[in-house]
């Protein structure tokens, strides 16, 4: 099968082009795995940060891409809950050990023997993956592949995040950064919360502009203090300034939760603007997001189902994901990137 393959590590502005097509054996389902033909493969912050190291790979080369929509066509011996021929997705989660206390209390994002899809086992920027069953998701219909990708990561980890803040209807959400998570948060916040607020932060016009248009109370640039102090704020941005930003623009009693897998080490001298009166007293609350469990991707996908949940998309030749990559760095666009093989 045709796979990109990360070799090296580095950072991308030295070298744009860290992945190379490579033609590899096609990968074989061992027992209670299953093989799957990759449709297409959303592109996602994180495989910038494996592939400049700040979570990198467990061994190299590694086939990146974690959030997968194809077809099953091989079952491994002793698979049984799945059928060749059926659609389906991975997430960001590829196994967790199933036995310690986190994942026998439904907190398998947490298992220290939690492995990531792309990152500990080749992932899907390939025209083939396996992966083990019961990690499997069906992909409901009325989505076809390149709209189902992005809600395997962007999506599943924005149910995740909106869950942690714990929103309550008629209360305020805001959102720093508004990329392939963030679009998808207010629509399906608009579903299941008719009257709550929205209130974007993005650095980019084009972004303000898009999340105006999916109908957002209110949009501005980080530094503008919201018209209202809010009850919640996600934060998806790689940097430190929207994490101190958003504390001081939170109620008492208010929630950050950051949705970020790693901070970048450019800005963290903005934290030395951290006030305590400011920013953390009032009982307000930091909470980080870490991965997501089997139970977030298949109610998140349900949810988009019924919200009819459309992600903006990007498509490009998976001949072109170092292209995809270097310009979600740069972040010249809105919407989700996706591989199609
Ligand atoms: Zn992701
Ligand atoms: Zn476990």
């Amino acid at each position: 099968m045709k796979a990109q393959l990360l070799t090296r590590i580095g950072r991308l502005e030295r070298d744009s082009r860290p992945l190379q097509e490579e033609e590899v054996t096609d990968p074989i389902p061992e027992a209670g795995e299953v093989l799957i033909q990759v449709a297409a493969c959303g592109v996602c912050h994180t495989e910038l940060d494996e592939i400049e190291g700040r979570t990198p790979p467990a061994y190299l080369p590694m086939i990146l891409g974690h959030q997968v929509v194809g077809t099953i066509v091989e079952l491994g011996p002793e698979v049984t809950e799945h059928r060749v021929g059926a659609r389906v997705g991975v997430a960001w989660i590829y196994s967790a050990c199933g036995g310690c206390s986190y994942c026998l209390a439904g907190r398998e994002n947490l298992c220290r023997d939690f492995q990531a899809t792309g990152r500990d086992h080749g992932g899907g920027y390939a025209e083939l993956m396996k992966a083990p069953a019961a990690f499997v998701h069906p992909i409901p219909d009325g989505f076809n592949p390149t709209q189902a990708a992005p809600l395997l990561c962007a999506g599943a980890i924005g149910y995740r995040s909106w869950r942690l803040t714990g929103l309550r209807a008629g209360q305020s959400l805001g959102l720093a950064g508004f990329g392939g998570s963030a679009h998808l948060v207010v629509q399906m916040v608009q579903h299941v919360m008719p009257n709550a607020q929205i209130y974007v932060f993005a650095r980019n016009p084009v972004e303000r502009d898009f999340a105006r248009n999916l109908g957002v109370t209110w949009a501005g640039d980080f530094g503008e203090q919201p018209p209202t102090p809010l009850d919640a704020i996600i934060d998806t941005t790689p940097a430190w300034r929207p994490v101190v930003q958003s504390l001081q623009y939170l109620k008492p009693g208010g929630r950050l939760v950051i949705n970020a897998i790693r901070k970048q080490v450019e800005d963290q001298s903005e934290l030395l603007k951290l006030d305590y009166a400011e920013h953390l007293w009032l009982e307000k609350q930091i909470q980080s997001v870490a991965n997501v469990t089997r139970q977030d991707v298949r109610e998140f996908l349900q949810l988009a189902a019924q919200a009819k949940l459309r992600p903006q998309t990007e498509i490009f030749p998976l001949s072109e994901a170092n292209r995809a990559l270097v310009e979600l760095k740069m972040q010249g666009v809105v919407g989700a990137k996706v591989l199609v093989p």
